[in-house]
């Protein structure tokens, strides 16, 4: 591991605050230090106060912030005196703890300062620097980790045995560190679950850090124990249908839909078909507080039943040690190894999913190492349980309040690289959804930078090309609960009598048949959506009120317009209900230039103004108003309708 200071960057950051931010930053930049709210840090400042008088002020990491993107407001200045006497107390709940940090931070609106506050406190050094260091775990959690621990180190560090964080943990420090502390303690080491570096300086705490990190990465080297091979394993074609079953069933047992995120790259497939995976995945985390995300342990195979009956034993053992009566949570996995499928991780929103992978990740180098060393030994189940169901974890959960309508839920949209089409991505990622967008266009790939869309670009009159499509939707998020089905063409006015034969099929092609692919791929998923499936058809006026020159339009919109009730009539029983939505005039999409525009305006004699308003409600329809409708037919309100058609058109005369 090397040390990531850049003097250069370094000046960019002023003050020791400053500098407090640019090493956290560097610790946040390397993912085998902390991962995900992991690790944190702290600097002890002398201020004046209104009054003139010097106080000494703690900023320590607040909560809600990473390490790799924190600035300063992330940092809680807390009163250092007060808190470090609090390491004194013969006790102290977390309630009140958290209580106390509270009441003695020294600005409104800083956030929550780190549960290690009073850790970071009892140090006696400016700078304190703290990781879940991967190589530390490693070493840490072999047998005879402790002792491992003082060959590495030596006098360098203090060892402290695994306590939970929060007050038990500073005050055990408090008492043990000024009795083992000698002066070449840079260091201070938690058995299964992290490390401490400490200076004057911030560079010099922060490259301590790397230092100390570094010699156990040595020491794993030296006894081969660091690069660790599995055998090369290929993936087997992805099964869209097993990973979306798989899915429904474990949404099924948590009560609400979550998200799937299959990786079958060669370490992950490699470490599920171990030939003892059995036991060193099914031993705990590595290092207790990923349990928050992770569940304490990964469900083997498929076997959802087994692994929450498992789970609830968990719960009920531990429960019944507990001080306070403890809520179980819901007894669902949230990460599998599968033979067949790699890894999957479940989670209600995107960025869960793809940490719980990312921790996973992580797990597997911790684990594999620490099995060179002589056996992977995880901590007892009692001290996951603590974490998982720690007062102010549980607390947590209660203030969370409820998730958007559609967390954990999936939708298709195709045509959606402009238009109503990307008013419809907008309008499901806006009520929770995670989003895949189809569209020829290749700009669909990059149209929304986020981990809760996936752009796909796909000519939908190419059978293979949708298969494919939906194969890497249900690999990224883990289904298809919703569709909708806007992609089309308006092809150029003709008279029948005018009509060549290739503009015919390209519109039946386009927006008749292409549909007709689509449903036909979706279908065994829409089955399978937790919440029942939904399609939304994004029809035409053209249906109930046909335009001279357009007949492939509407006579393709109309054959669409019968595909989707038959499929209503057809799919009522798989819990799959579809519904039209019939817009006109909406001028806002990429059809409508300003020049087409003013020709046919005044091609009616009117202005522009008036030839958008030209309806009933004189209102100007736009893209939003059709994708909002569609969001919601996929909603609760309309939860009983199928078959149904709407038109979003500002009211037509013809139609009334
Ligand atoms: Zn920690």
């Amino acid at each position: 591991m090397k040390s990531l200071w850049n003097d250069a960057e370094a000046a960019q950051f002023s003050g020791p605050l400053g500098l407090r931010v640019y090493t956290s930053r560097l610790l946040g930049r390397d993912r085998s230090l902390v991962l995900h709210g992991g690790g944190n840090t702290s600097v002890k400042l002398r201020e004046k106060n209104l009054f003139g008088e010097e106080e000494e002020i703690l900023y320590v990491k607040g909560s809600g912030w990473d390490l790799e993107t924190i600035e300063a407001p992330g940092f809680a200045p807390v009163k250092l005196d007060y808190v470090r006497r609090l390491a004194s107390l013969p006790s102290l709940s977390d309630p009140q703890m958290v209580n106390e940090l509270a009441t003695h931070t020294l600005r409104a609106g800083a956030p929550a300062p780190s549960v290690e506050t009073i850790l970071h406190a009892i140090l006696p050094h400016r700078y304190v620097d703290h990781t879940h260091a991967d190589a530390v775990l490693s070493v840490s959690n072999a047998p005879a980790g402790d002792q491992r621990i003082r060959d590495i180190y030596g006098g360098k560090v203090v060892v402290i045995p695994y306590i939970m964080a929060g007050f038990d943990l500073a005050a055990y420090c408090a008492r043990e560190f000024p009795q083992q502390a000698t002066k070449s303690t840079v260091g201070m080491v938690l058995l299964s679950h992290g490390v401490f570096s400490f200076a004057a300086d911030a560079r010099e705490s922060y490259e301590l850090m790397i230092e100390l990190v570094s010699m156990a990465e040595r020491y794993l080297e030296a006894k081969k124990a660091w690069s660790i091979g599995l055998p090369s394993a290929s993936a087997p074609a992805f099964k869209r249908e097993v990973a979306a079953k798989l899915r429904h069933e474990v949404s099924r047992v948590a009560g609400f839909p979550l998200l799937c995120r299959c990786n079958d790259s060669a370490r992950f497939l490699g470490f599920a078909r171990h030939p003892d995976v059995a036991r060193i995945s099914q031993s705990g985390p590595a290092t207790p507080d990923h349990v928050i995300r992770t569940k304490p342990l990964p469900m083997l195979g498929r076997d959802v039943a087994g692994f929450s009956a498992a789970y609830r034993g968990y719960f009920e053992k531990n429960a019944q040690q507990a001080k306070a009566p403890k809520t179980i949570l819901d007894a669902a996995p949230r990460m599998a190894l599968d033979t067949e499928l790699g890894f999957a991780a479940f989670g209600r929103t995107a960025k869960d999913t793809a940490i719980v992978e990312e921790l996973y990740e992580h797990t597997i180098e911790v684990i594999l190492r620490a099995e060179a060393l002589g056996g992977w030994r995880a901590l007892e189940d009692r001290h996951t349980f603590d974490i998982e169901y720690w007062d102010l974890e549980q607390a947590k959960l209660k203030k969370a309040g409820s998730p958007p309508v559609f967390a954990g839920e999936v939708a298709v949209v195709t045509g959606a690289a402009s238009g109503i089409g990307k008013a419809c991505v907008e309008a499901f990622l806006r009520r929770g959804t995670a989003v895949v967008g189809v569209d020829r266009n290749p700009a669909i790939a990059d149209l929304f930078r986020r981990q809760d869309y996936l752009g796909i670009a796909c000519d939908l009159t190419d059978a293979k090309a949708i298969q494919a499509a939906m194969d890497a939707a249900v690999k990224r998020f883990g289904g298809v609960d919703m569709l909708v089905l806007n992609a089309g063409i308006f092809p150029s006015s003709q008279a029948i009598k005018d009509i060549a034969a290739e503009m015919w099929k390209n519109a039946m092609a386009v927006n008749v048949e292409a549909n007709l692919l689509v449903m036909q791929a979706c279908h065994g998923l829409l089955k399978l959506a937790p919440r029942g499936g939904r399609v939304v058809v994004i029809g035409s006026k053209n249906v109930p009120a046909p335009g001279i020159g357009a007949a492939a339009y509407s006579a393709s919109k109309a054959a669409l317009n019968q595909l989707a009730r038959v499929a209503a009539l057809e799919w009522a029983k798989d819990s799959i209900r579809i519904n039209t939505i019939h817009p006109n005039a909406v001028y806002d999409t990429a059809l409508w230039t300003d020049e087409v525009l003013a020709s046919r305006a005044k091609a009616y004699n009117l202005t522009v103004e008036q030839y958008k308003k030209n309806n009933l409600l004189k209102t100007e329809v736009v893209s939003k108003d059709v994708a909002e409708m569609a969001a919601e037919m996929c909603g609760p309100l309309f939860a009983k309708t199928t078959a149904a058609q709407v038109p979003v058109d500002g009211g037509t005369e013809k139609l009334v």
